[in-house]
């Protein structure tokens, strides 16, 4: 089996834009694409998640089909069974509850906590991608609750300060890993 690296971190740190990065620099890695209950924020690309209601996603939950799933504000959230093409190792970008649950199953999965640069720079990031401001505010608090559980989990802690250095950092983790394997 392949590397499993989640990539987790409170919202509005960036992680969707990591993990696309990620996944353009290095042909060896796949994404794998969520379920979720949430509705398309707008403007949001049709494909960055697989969009459904609320009794499809519970109808796969009992079919098994999830590799792991939570409830996060109110909506799930969940990763399907991954099945990357052959000799691709796998990227996943969830929460922290999500993470936990796939450290359990697959004890060698690489677990990478993203921070933001600063309390500031996440609320202005939240507000740029269009959350309202209830959002904002329901989102902050859960980062602060997310924070301790996600760096006490986390095999590594990286601020993203700069994408470029944050996305070299990741490659240069993963690439070690590759070698250790
Ligand atoms: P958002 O609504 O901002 O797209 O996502 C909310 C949170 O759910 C983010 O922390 C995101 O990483 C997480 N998330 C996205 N997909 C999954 C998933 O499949 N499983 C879990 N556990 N969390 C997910």
């Amino acid at each position: 089996m392949g590397l499993i690296i989640v990539v987790s971190g409170p919202g509005g740190v960036g992680k969707s834009t990591i993990v696309e990065a990620l996944v353009a620099r290095d042909s060896g890695l796949w994404l794998s694409r969520s379920w979720t209950t949430r509705s398309r924020r707008p403007g949001e690309s049709s494909d960055a998640y697989h969009f459904v209601d609320r009794a499809t996603f519970e109808r796969r939950i009992q079919d098994g089909g999830f590799l792991e799933w939570t409830e996060f504000l109110g909506n799930l959230y969940g990763t399907p069974n991954p099945e990357p093409p052959d000799g691709h190792d796998i990227v996943l970008e969830i929460e922290v509850d999500g993470a936990q649950q796939v450290k359990r199953k697959y004890p060698h999965a690489i677990l990478i906590f993203v921070l933001p640069p600063s309390r500031a720079e996440q609320e202005a990031r939240l507000h740029a991608r269009g959350d309202a401001d209830a959002k904002v505010v329901e989102r902050l608090r859960k980062a602060e609750e997310e924070e301790p559980i996600g760096k006490e989990l986390a095999d590594h802690v990286i601020v993203n300060d700069h994408l470029e250095e944050t996305v070299d950092s990741m490659l240069g983790l993963i690439r070690s890993a590759r070698l250790a394997r």
